[in-house]
């Protein structure tokens, strides 16, 4: 029996319930490179790693013990030399003779630990893969939640962007809306403004008429009254000479005053013609002053001119000399005796286009509220001051029409009690 388990190729060991062992075969004891007698009799654990004699007394003999056998077992056993050799263990418990007997075979698994290594280090790798994996997975989480709070903030952004769009569509809505209301509003009052042209035009053209029906009866009775006047529908007595005096003043006055509304109304019309020429300022001065000078003298007024030959307008010479007549009898008419009246002229220091005429005087002056607004037809500043001249109001307002109708302007300064100026500025002649 011994000398057939010695050729088993696997190994074979027997003991009995105390662990004493009763049987070793060849193949057993040469892997283990014991020598048989060396093993018999003594407990099996001296074959046994020691995992497997813990392993022994919790699971092996217990199970064996309880139902009689145990297959496939996995057991390190231990080499004389301390190698550790695995085997599947087989084995069966019976009775024999008068004792228990435990028979196991013992197959070595050399290739089962080189499976488990790898198993092992497959089992490290997977886990390692996994904990990469959940590194991963977490790094992955954790850009995905930056991911979406970026995309929210996109949205919020977005969100803002629209708000904005829209109130800006809002807006430029409004303002759309306003830009036409302006178109409208301009239209309409382009459409007021040609109405209001058409309508003064039409005011002037009233005028004029008006003012060459008035002037023939007006002449008539001028006429009748120096018939009068000359006795040639009888003698006149004093009273009545002086009431023909008066007769005739207003009468000259009615006259000089539809003349003026017809001149203003005629320029406002746009019926006046300008001969436009070199016009040297001094000339014009030279032929207006013998004009004045009786006036001059009467009040007893000092007269300087001082107008520089090589000062030549671009304008038409009996417009100067109207407008330069007309600021000449009001500097008159508007100084006291032993006043001043004074006519300045030379090249705009303002403007290299321009040329003007200057006529001040030491006289009354303008209140200042009123300084603006003499240009305007019909005002008097004070009429009961200026009584016995009786202007008509309309001189300045026609001379700044006339002034503007050549190109030029005319304003005044004035300052209450010192005197005034009054500058007709008029477009240069460049070709002197
Ligand atoms: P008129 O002299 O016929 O009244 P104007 O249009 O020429 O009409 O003048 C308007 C008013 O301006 C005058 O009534 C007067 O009150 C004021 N004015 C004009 N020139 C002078 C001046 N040189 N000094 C003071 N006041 C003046």
């Amino acid at each position: 029996m011994d000398e057939l388990l010695d050729l088993a190729p696997c190994g074979f060991v027997s003991f009995g319930d105390d662990g004493g062992m009763l049987t070793v075969n060849a193949n057993l004891t040469g892997r283990l490179g014991y020598d048989r007698d060396a093993l018999i009799g003594r407990h099996v654990e001296t074959i046994l790693a020691v995992g497997s004699r813990i392993f022994y007394h919790t699971h092996l003999f217990p199970l064996v013990r309880l139902h009689g056998k145990a297959e496939e077992i996995f057991m390190l056993l231990r080499a004389k030399d301390g190698e550790q050799v695995g085997v599947l263990c087989n084995a069966v418990r019976r009775e024999r003779g008068d004792r228990h007997v435990t028979d196991c075979v013992l197959m070595e698994v050399r290739e089962r630990r080189k499976f488990e290594d790898a198993l092992l280090q497959a089992k490290q790798e997977a886990e390692r893969a996994h904990q990469a994996l959940q590194a991963r997975t977490a790094e992955l989480e954790r850009a995905n939640g930056l991911l979406e709070s970026q995309a929210l903030e996109l949205e919020l952004q977005q969100q803002h962007l629209e708000d904005q769009a829209s109130e800006l569509t809002m807006q430029g809505e409004a303002l759309q809306s306003l830009n036409d209301e302006l178109l409208r509003r301009g239209a309409e009052l382009e459409q007021q403004r040609a109405a209001a042209d058409e309508a003064n035009q039409e005011k002037s053209r009233f005028l004029a008429v008006m003012s060459h029906e008035l002037r023939t009866p007006l002449n008539a009775i001028g006429g009748y009254v120096q018939l009068l006047d000359m006795g040639l529908h009888g003698s006149v007595t004093d009273a009545q000479r002086e009431a023909l005096g008066r007769i005739d003043r207003s009468q000259r006055h009615l006259l000089r005053l539809i003349n003026d509304v017809l001149n203003l109304s005629r320029i406002e019309a746009g019926r006046v013609d300008y001969t436009v020429e070199s016009v040297g300022l001094a000339d014009v001065v030279a032929s207006v002053m013998p004009m004045m000078e009786p006036q001059i003298a009467a009040r007893g007024l000092l007269a300087e001119v001082s107008v520089p030959p090589a000062v030549i307008a671009r304008a038409d010479t009996e417009k100067v000399e109207q407008i330069l007549l007309n600021l000449l009898t009001n500097a008159v008419k508007f100084t006291g005796a032993g006043g001043s009246v004074a006519v300045t002229g030379g090249n705009d220091t303002s403007s290299a286009e321009q040329v003007y005429l200057r006529v001040s005087d030491t006289g009354s002056g303008i209140p200042s509220d009123f300084l603006d607004r003499i240009f305007e037809p019909f005002i008097q500043v004070d009429v009961s001051a200026t009584r016995p001249s009786e202007g008509t109001g309309l001189g300045l307002a026609i001379s700044r029409d006339l002034a503007r109708g050549m190109g030029g302007d005319l304003t005044a300064e004035s300052e209450l009690g010192r005197g005034s100026a009054f500058t007709l500025a008029l477009p240069k002649d460049s070709s002197t």
